[in-house]
């Protein structure tokens, strides 16, 4: 009888277990080959080891934080983020003014500003990381009757959907607040007092770090450099470190998400705009805590920042495109329109290599994306914030981490913000953009 030489080995005891030679883990790589050796043999083979994730996000800003957060907190912690820079916060969310309020047009961006307000109060006891939120207001100008009509029906939808504590002003209540604003042609206007701003920085951070206690990993100086997809489905995350095998990724690439939707073979209608802020130098003129105050005549608005004041204006002529350089032409253009609504801001000081510019994430309609992709199974947006990213932060982060675990979410009607709506023409026109 012939007996095997495996089995005369099994039968003496010595079946000839492999044994790991080497591990090779090359310092650009993230995939790690195992080298084994059988004893007594030359034989050699090597295993190389893929990693895998249950979920992978792409882009570690404040949404791809808060989506992290937001699936580790339903249990959910076999997530892998990917960052192609050094450091989080170099894409927009490091160039936001952290405005956050409640006052929209539209009921579902009151809603998840309603929910993520409420979030940003309780964000340090809650995330246990500081959110920086100073509920100082919101303070919106009426110049004309159109926009008091405006004003007021925006201010009963806010109040029916929960927003109870929006004021009507009338003038000389204005004046009150920023006694050296022009008023003159000032109609009235509305206040929201749980308005006010959070440190976009120091939130990303916090659900980032949160996300991490409970075991999420986060992958920075890795960029994506293509999606497989087979039979329709997600498999594999390509990057500038290796492979990564899962079924699960959501988009959280702020305005190069278009981009990384098209790696998979989907379409996603988000185009970078560039949006500049001009900081003053110290300031003592106005005073120490006031609301952000929007001046409807031209969208010219300002908020106190430490000493100095920030000023913002939405160029009409600034055309799409992934311009990141600060104009110093801008300077002049927002100091007039500054100096002709607060005429003591033509003393404040400018130095322009002070101010900076960074990308808006604008979709067709000034709404968010956030739900599957129709024709890619396992692909998720939450993408085209459209100047609203910091502030719907924790609305989004928990609707994208609903509708990945659960298919659905409570928080809002999600499928108003599926991206199929820009093809079935059921856009959701957002008109209180800053
Ligand atoms: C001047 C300015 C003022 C603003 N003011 C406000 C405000 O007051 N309130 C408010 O709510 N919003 C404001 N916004 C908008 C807000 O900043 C954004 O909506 C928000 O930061 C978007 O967050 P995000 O995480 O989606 O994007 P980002 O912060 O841009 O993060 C996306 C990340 O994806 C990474 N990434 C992209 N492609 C790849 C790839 N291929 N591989 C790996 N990583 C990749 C990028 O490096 C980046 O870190 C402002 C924006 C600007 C520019």
């Amino acid at each position: 009888m012939l007996i095997s030489r495996k089995k005369i080995l099994r039968r003496i005891g010595l079946f000839p277990v492999p044994i790991l030679l080497s591990v090779i883990a090359p310092s650009q790589s993230r995939t790690h080959s195992l080298c084994f050796t059988f004893p007594g043999s030359s034989l050699t083979f090597a295993l190389t080891m893929v990693e895998t994730a249950d979920v992978v996000i792409i882009g570690s800003g404040i949404v791809g934080s808060s989506v992290a957060y937001h699936l580790a907190q339903q249990g959910c912690t076999n997530v892998l983020v990917l960052e192609r820079e050094a450091h989080q916060g170099k894409g927009s969310t490091g160039k936001s003014m952290g405005g956050v309020r409640a006052q929209f047009s539209t009921p579902i961006n009151i809603q998840m500003s309603k929910y993520s307000i409420d979030f940003f109060s309780k964000f340090d006891e809650v995330v246990g990381h500081p959110a920086d939120y100073r509920a100082h207001g919101y303070l919106f100008c009426a110049t004309n009757e159109k926009h008091i009509a405006y004003l007021q029906a925006n201010m009963e939808r806010q109040r029916a959907l929960g927003v109870t504590n929006v004021e009507w002003m009338a003038q000389e209540d204005i004046s009150k607040i920023v006694p050296q604003l022009r008023v003159d042609d000032i109609l009235g206007g509305t206040f929201c007092p749980t308005d006010g701003f959070v440190d976009p920085h120091s939130v990303m951070m916090g659900f980032m770090l949160n996300a991490r206690e409970k075991g999420v990993r986060l992958w920075l100086d890795t960029t994506v450099t293509g999606i497989e997809v087979e039979n329709s489905q997600i498999k594999t995350v390509n990057t500038s470190r290796g492979s990564i095998s899962t079924k699960v990724v959501v988009n959280a690439a702020g305005a190069w998400a278009a981009q990384v939707a098209a790696m998979a073979g989907a379409e996603l209608p988000v185009e970078p705009l560039r949006r500049q802020l001009v900081p003053t130098e110290p300031f003592d003129r106005l005073p120490q805590r006031f609301p952000m105050v929007i001046d409807m005549s031209t969208g010219f608005h300002f908020r106190r920042e430490g000493k100095g004041i920030l000023l913002a204006w939405n160029d009409p002529k600034e055309t799409p495109g992934f311009k990141t350089g600060f104009d110093t032409s801008f300077v002049e253009k927002i100091l007039t329109h500054a100096a002709s609504r607060v005429p003591v801001l033509a003393e404040a000081g400018v130095n322009p290599r002070r101010a900076w510019a960074g990308l808006y994430e604008m979709t067709p309609d000034h709404h968010a994306i956030i739900g599957p992709a129709p024709n890619v199974q396992g692909l998720y947006f939450v993408n085209g914030f459209s100047g609203h990213g910091v502030m719907h932060s924790p609305a989004s982060g928990r609707v994208a981490a609903d509708l990945v675990l659960k298919g659905h979410s409570d928080l809002i009607d999600a499928t108003q913000l599926g991206v199929e709506r820009f093809k079935e023409g059921k856009l959701l026109e957002e008109t209180a953009v800053l």
